[in-house]
């Protein structure tokens, strides 16, 4: 067919995550447009080959974590290197129009355009390859010269505190009002779960937003506009549940563990044994540095001396690729999202199950319902590395070497610190009442120098 268009897609190299692109695909496939999927991990070189190869129309890059934001970079500024023309569509979870317009679009002289969910995707592929371009690539630039301007200004407007200003803020928690939480064991334990127990724990909510529809669940189910679609959505989606927990090709291992720990400035340090003589793993964080009250890091959480964290690695994405692959086979892409999506909910709720799991053993959980459950609310956190307290994603590294995660889950990192399956979960556990979520936000160049020296690798930092 000569179609409308020829569109080459890839998820950027070192990401794992393709759902979002996916859905692109099959939108823009079904508005008559050629696709060319080059699949997940993709290395810049081979997405420019293949698009000048082809003759593309247009260039798609999509990723969800925020490593990727650099790799879109870089590939901006190889297109501009080898001369080429053709319009580059950024989208996926952590891109923005922001980060689009202030570090993507500068490196390439073509047009560079964020498309934010699938229902915008064929809107500005035919506005691309439309008679109006040229009016359409004019009106976004100046869009994208207003958000540079806008970040700009409010750069100036915010400055950071100094890294040594932002230690005398830090949360100083009285580490003598109560014992420190001490664990029943020390080092690590098998996680053991059936599909079907997990799947008592799923949070619905993230799932239409994973099928881009914005909603709470269950109130999603009946809303004047989506409920119709909501509905649909949801009833494939158990119905996929149901085959995924039948059939049982899909595997969930986890593992998990406690170990003496202690807090040095902002890194946390943890130990061999219990007399903390000798260092096993010292896993450096980051402090926020904007003008509050308490500037936060994770290190707070834990007493400078004797304390305890855990750590925790699960999966249900083993046996995966295996069904998608069935899927796509019988041209079945809806299936084949539809089991990637549910397996990433899977994960989740294995992390719900195990965090649970981890406050009975500990004595905190008291009195807690299903509501405080999938709404967090509850006495320990456990963040994630490359989430907002924690945005670097290199400490996964220290992480999986403490828990000994590939060989305990089969879970695999990738050159980007991604996790592969893509369904799954990793984190610290901190266990003080005080312990919550917050995010780092901007730093400055003192704290990222300090960072550094302290071993830091700062993986995906470059989030605006
Ligand atoms: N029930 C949701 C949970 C995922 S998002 C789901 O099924 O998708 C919430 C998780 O993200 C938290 O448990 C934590 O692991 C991580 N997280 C959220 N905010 C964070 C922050 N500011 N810093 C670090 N991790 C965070």
């Amino acid at each position: 067919t000569a179609g409308k268009g020829k569109i080459v897609m890839a998820t950027v190299k070192g990401d794992v995550h393709d759902i979002g692109k996916n859905i692109v695909g099959v939108v823009l496939a079904c508005n008559g447009y050629e696709i060319i999927d080059m699949g997940v991990m993709v290395q810049t070189k081979d997405i420019l080959d293949a698009a000048q190869a082809k003759g593309a129309d247009l260039i798609g890059v999509s990723g969800l974590i925020t490593p990727s934001l650099d790799h879109m970079v870089a590939v901006a500024k190889e297109m501009q290197r080898r001369g080429m023309s053709t319009p580059l569509l950024v989208g996926g979870a952590t891109t923005s129009a922001k980060h689009t317009a202030v570090k993507v679009a500068p490196e390439y002289a073509g047009p560079v355009t964020h498309v934010l969910d699938a229902s915008l995707a064929v809107g500005v592929a035919s506005k691309l390859l439309g008679t109006d371009k040229e009016a359409f690539v004019a009106e976004t630039r100046k869009k994208q010269a207003r958000m540079v301007e806008q970040f700009e200004a409010k750069q100036k407007r915010q400055p950071l505190l100094p890294i040594a200003e932002a230690r005398t803020r830090r949360l100083a928690i009285d580490w003598t009002a109560a014992p420190v939480v001490k664990p029943g064991f020390l080092g690590t334990r098998e996680l053991r779960a059936s599909l079907a127990q997990l799947s008592e724990y799923i949070d619905w909510t993230p799932f239409f937003h994973a099928w881009e529809l914005k909603g709470r669940f269950p109130k999603i189910l009946d809303d004047e506009r989506y409920g119709e679609k909501a509905r649909e959505l949801f009833e494939d989606g158990q119905a996929m549940l149901k085959t995924l927990i039948g059939d049982a090709r899909l595997e969930a291992k986890g593992v998990y563990g406690y170990f003496p720990a202690a807090s040095h400035g902002e890194d946390l340090v943890i130990y061999q044994g219990e007399d903390r003589t000798q260092e096993r793993e010292r896993i450096p964080m980051l402090r926020q540095q904007g003008e509050l009250a308490s500037c936060l890091s994770l290190a707070d959480f834990v007493a400078p001396s004797a304390d305890y964290v855990g750590a925790f690695a699960v999966t249900t994405g083993l046996g995966l690729d295996a069904i998608v692959a069935d899927y796509e086979k019988a041209h079945d892409d809806y299936s084949a999202i539809m089991a990637k999506a549910i397996a990433d909910r899977l994960a989740e709720a294995f992390a719900e199950f195990a965090h649970e799991k981890v406050r009975n053993e500990l004595g905190i959980a008291k009195g807690e319902t299903r509501d405080d459950l999938i709404a967090e609310k509850y006495q320990s956190i456990r963040p994630a590395f490359g989430y907002p307290a924690c945005p670097d994603h290199g400490p996964k590294e220290e992480l999986f070497r403490l828990l000994d995660a590939t060989s305990a889950t089969g879970i695999a990192l990738t050159e980007s610190m991604a996790m592969l399956p893509t369904a799954s979960v990793s984190g610290l556990y901190f266990f003080h009442p005080e312990a919550k979520y917050f995010s780092i936000g901007t730093i400055g160049d003192d704290q990222m120098a300090d960072y550094k020296a302290r071993g830091g690798k700062a993986i995906g930092l470059g989030a605006l």
